[in-house]
């Protein structure tokens, strides 16, 4: 046995579960690749079966991402795992992941079934799958709130039906430390093949626990964690990946476990899975939070200047915070451009470096200094690959006390004609966006609209993020400007093109 604990990433499929939050297929692809870059040991790219839209992004990241394993979720039925497996036909290293509920609620009330026919399903399951792939993981289902006996007989079961990785998940984010530890020593105590395969953690952040129950479980001798970057998932979230990671580096001498992260990509990493979900990182959220190295009292920062490791337990170079903040400004050129945006990381191409060249230059005519957030911003809005089919040529609101707001919108269209419309709303972001409606003809209905401020000083950018809903699907978009009313258009505009670009298809 190594001294590697293996991270599993599910911010894909767990991870966007989360309520408000809506990848689409590109955005996918792209937390993926930086999820490489990240050096996580498995992918799970979502749950195939579940609408094509979840199978082609599986396909994609199977077929581009190289060195990580791809996971597809399945339920132990043949339809799911045959789906799963075809999907996952061009990846490098195929996972299948098949799960099952387990625990006497699930099995009374979800399932009605007896002990026997799980077992006997679970097995079914895992064989079907190891016809396609032999790197199959089984998931009993609620796994904390099934009896140990049990558990027990279902983990030796699958284990003997071809499973490597057994995954024992705290569904519902019930367990706490203690007792989550001891269901592990349990199963590596009365398994009698548990040696033939990996045990698994997988935990929920119902009671604020679940970092500490995926590291009392390491402790306990599980080899994989299963998390999300800033513990994004369904209701409360995931175990968040950077929290365990950055535990069990800066604890080694306690865990005595190692992970093959690259923790310099970890701001990275947050920052894209932030801005492409629309889920905000809390300012003081352990590691990756905007406040998780800044120190304000007086007798910190002295000691800190002093000696770092007097108030610093890890070196914020270490998670990928960057020194030196201020960077560039209306004077420079494309090369200290290009060469910033290496230093943080990204990779662009000739045609999105050009695009982000012009929208950093028509942003430093407005905003004197332009710090990385800023440039970060402005590469998250290139990379989205989206379509420009309807473009914001100019725009004008009218509105305060006593007065009926009134915008008026100037749309290009790809053909270079120009559409104009004026309308009233009950605001003026209301009334923009019905006039944008009334020259798309896309009416969109208005789910989420963000508001944030990319950097502080009274000229930062805005960074505006909307939901908006048509044809009873949701769809995500936003854009960064110094104006906030002509961020709000954009980001509207932004989400209408990905309906467009969907119905030309
Ligand atoms: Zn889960």
């Amino acid at each position: 046995m190594t001294n590697n604990i293996i991270i599993f990433d599910t911010t894909l499929r767990d991870g966007e579960q989360s309520p408000g939050a809506s990848l689409d297929i590109n955005e996918k692809v792209q937390i993926a690749r930086q999820l490489a870059l990240l050096n996580v040991d498995v992918i799970e790219a979502g749950f195939p079966v579940s609408s094509p839209g979840d199978f082609e992004s599986v396909s994609r990241i199977a077929q581009e991402i190289r060195g990580v394993s791809v996971s597809g979720l399945a339920r132990a039925v043949e339809k799911d795992i045959d789906s799963a497996a075809k999907a996952l036909e061009k990846a490098e290293k195929p996972r299948i992941h098949v799960f099952l509920a387990t625990s006497e609620i699930h099995r009374k009330y979800k399932l009605l079934k007896a002990k026997e026919e799980i077992i006997h399903l679970a097995v079914k399951g895992v064989r079907h799958a190891r016809k396609y792939v032999d790197d199959v993981e089984f998931s009993p289902e609620d796994a904390s709130r099934t009896e140990l006996d049990f558990l027990i007989q279902v983990v030796e079961a699958v284990i003997g039906a071809g499973a490597r990785t057994v995954n024992i998940p705290d569904t519902v984010g019930y367990a706490v430390p203690d007792h989550y530890a001891a269901i592990i020593r349990g199963l590596k105590e009365h398994v009698k093949n548990i040696g033939k395969a990996i045990i698994s953690v997988h935990c929920h952040n119902d009671l604020g626990l679940a970092v500490a129950n995926s590291l009392a479980a390491i402790k306990a001798g599980a080899q994989q964690v299963e998390c999300t970057i800033n513990g994004i998932g369904e209701r409360a979230g995931n175990a968040a990946l950077e929290e365990i990671v950055m535990a069990m580096k800066t604890r080694h001498d306690f865990y005595q476990r190692s992970t093959r992260i690259v923790t310099r990509e970890l701001i990275a990493t947050s920052r894209l899975v932030s801005t492409l979900t629309g889920l905000r990182v809390q300012r003081n959220k352990a590691i990756v939070g905007e406040n998780a190295f800044a120190h304000q009292s007086g007798v910190h920062q002295d000691g800190v200047i002093k000696e770092r490791t007097t108030y610093e337990i890890m070196k914020p170079e270490d998670v990928g915070y960057l020194k030196t903040r201020l960077v560039l400004g209306k004077l420079s050129g494309r090369n200290a451009l290009k060469t910033r945006i290496k230093e943080l990381g990204y990779e662009l191409s000739d045609s999105e470096f050009e695009r982000a060249f012009e929208e950093f230059k028509h942003i430093a005519d407005k905003k004197k200094e332009i710090f990385d957030e800023d440039i970060e911003a402005i590469i998250g809005i290139e990379k989205m690959e989206v379509p420009h089919i309807f473009q914001l040529e100019s725009l004008s609101i009218s509105y305060g006390p006593n007065t009926v707001p009134t915008a008026g919108v100037r749309l290009k269209l790809q053909d270079g004609r120009l559409v104009d419309n004026a309308t009233i709303g009950d605001g003026p972001i209301d009334a923009l966006f019905k006039a944008i409606d009334l020259s798309t003809g896309i009416p969109g209905k208005l789910q989420d609209y963000n508001i944030r401020a990319v950097t502080s000083g009274k000229d930062a950018m805005g960074e505006v993020f909307v939901n908006i809903e048509v044809d009873g699907k949701t769809i995500g978009g936003r854009a960064v400007s110094t104006d906030i009313i002509e961020a709000s258009a954009k980001a509207y505009l932004n989400a209408v093109n990905k309906v467009a670009a969907m119905k030309v298809k």
